[in-house]
């Protein structure tokens, strides 16, 4: 979608086919009945960073101030055996929160940093794009936060709850790549740890006004289109979907590593025009662990002081709670009317082969030690998923992850799982991704490209070239 924004509004005629009945991929939101009349559902809280320079450029077009977003105060973090760390209140800039992470934060000591490993820590402030990759990323995530010798309070608060938040277990993840959402999201981040979400649902707050925007524009988006095969036309693409053939000067597969993978391999004039891109595509199809998200409709609530969106440390399936009717409209409005409270529970790695039930049941157990009210709660409804779509930064990928250009001439990726040279991850890197093959489509077009934006590319420590 970002990519068409930037066509369209250039005059590229652009089609978008995508094969849910929805846009919005792992941030859609959809209609569904319930026993209180028609509704809005979505596939998960998500919270929109202040670093999201590009994503937010994007939403810009549809709203200049972004006064569809709403601030969210805090971010605590729940422990059923510590008391309760904020991450919310650390200063903006690195080093001063890295060592306020350390220091101010009640779970370290002083005593506790004289026996940390400060040489390991060096790394966490030196990220660059090619040096961290080269040193770090055959070694995991785990090993890089054992070496860092740690009090187990300050690890599962801290530096655990952290790394959860990317959809893969530490013991399966880069070193590497966790040096470098630390870098981020918190180190080379001058913003802060803070985020904003939209106080509508997505569908009313982003892809409505931005399929009118890319509408209006002349472009196409057409919904339960799924492209099943790539193959040649002329100096072109023909794009075959279940809602029939498009021909294409320019490609942009901008879907989820596992379908990326699918449609690839059921391409097969991919084969002789891009071997590179047919040869990285068993691993990089490989998706994370499953992810579970559990919204229940309660009778009743939770305290009145509990925070809108709190992380969760070391349950075995819980990782966060987001109290819906405290943030968004319509939940807000039906919890008002039924005297409740809309709870969503999400799980960003959990176990496979665990139905979603099982995955909602296991996480609001683990809820109520935390906020032991939440018994009190009695559940009305219950919407459960699991789904394992998002990609895994397995030690050792970095090397074979695709970037935007394939060796395909006029063929482009994007996505969350897609390489950057400067920082970015998860919407951002989806929303940057696609602007770049949009620039990559306008260069060869000859049209003006669209102007791309980071936070600092290398850590403040990080050696000089
Ligand atoms: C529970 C949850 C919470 C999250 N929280 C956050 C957060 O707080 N902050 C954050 O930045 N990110 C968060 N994320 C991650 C974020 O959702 C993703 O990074 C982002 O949405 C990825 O966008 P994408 O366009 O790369 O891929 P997707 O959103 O997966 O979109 C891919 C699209 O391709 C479509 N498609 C697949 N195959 C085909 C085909 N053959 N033909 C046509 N279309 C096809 C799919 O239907 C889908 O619409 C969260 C994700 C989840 C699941």
């Amino acid at each position: 979608m970002s990519a068409a924004v930037v066509l369209a509004e250039r005059g590229v005629p652009v089609t978008v086919l995508e094969a849910a009945p929805t846009i919005g991929g792992r941030l859609r939101a959809w209609p569904e009945v319930s026993p209180d009349g028609l509704r809005t559902n979505e596939h998960g809280f998500h919270a929109f960073f202040r670093q999201y320079y590009n994503w937010r450029n994007i939403l810009r077009r549809v709203d200049p101030t972004l006064a569809f977003l709403r601030r969210i105060p805090r971010y605590p973090v729940l422990s059923a055996r510590w008391p309760t760390e904020e991450f919310g209140k650390l200063p903006p800039a690195a080093p001063a929160n890295l060592l306020a992470l350390l220091l101010r934060s009640p779970s370290l000591r002083l005593r506790d940093l004289r026996a940390m490993n400060r040489d390991a820590a060096l790394p966490l402030l030196s990220y660059d794009p090619i040096q961290t990759y080269a040193e770090f990323d055959d070694t995991t995530a785990d090993a890089l936060l054992t070496s860092l010798r740690l009090p187990d309070r300050a690890r599962a608060m801290l530096f655990e709850v952290f790394s959860h938040s990317f959809f893969n277990h530490e013991a399966e993840m880069s070193a590497a790549e966790m040096i470098a959402q630390f870098h981020f999201y918190l180190l080379g981040n001058p913003e802060g740890l803070a985020f904003d979400c939209p106080t509508a649902d997505y569908a009313a707050s982003i892809w409505q006004p931005l399929t009118r925007h890319i509408e209006r524009h002349g472009g196409r988006i057409v919904t339960e289109a799924a492209a099943t095969g790539l193959h040649r036309d002329g100096a072109g693409w023909q794009v075959v979907s279940t809602a029939g053939a498009y021909e294409a000067r320019h490609v942009v597969l901008a879907v989820d590593p596992p379908a990326l993978a699918a449609l690839v391999a059921a391409s097969p004039v991919l084969a002789g025009a891009a071997p590179d891109l047919v040869a990285r595509m068993p691993a990089f199809g490989r998706p994370g662990p499953p992810y579970a998200v559990a919204r229940y409709w309660c009778a009743g609530d939770v305290d009145p002081g509990r925070a809108v969106f709190s992380g969760v440390s070391r349950q075995p399936t819980l990782d966060s709670v987001t109290l819906y009717h405290r943030l968004e409209e319509e939940s807000r409005r039906w919890a008002t009317r039924n005297g409740g409270a809309v709870v969503e529970l999400h799980a960003y790695a959990c176990e496979p082969d665990v139905p979603a039930e099982e995955l909602a049941d296991r996480m609001w157990r683990e809820l109520t030690p935390l906020w032991p009210e939440a018994e009190r709660l009695r559940v009305r409804e219950l919407r459960a998923r699991v789904e394992a779509q998002a990609p895994a930064f397995p030690p050792g990928s970095h090397a074979g992850r695709p970037g935007v250009r394939t060796d395909a001439a006029r063929l482009y990726l994007a996505g969350d799982g897609i390489r950057t040279d400067f920082p970015s991850a998860l919407m951002e890197r989806s929303a940057a991704t696609g602007i770049l093959a949009a620039n990559h489509i306008l260069r060869d077009e000859g049209g003006a490209t669209e102007p791309i934006h980071s936070i600092r590319p290398r850590g403040l420590l990080a050696r000089p070239h």
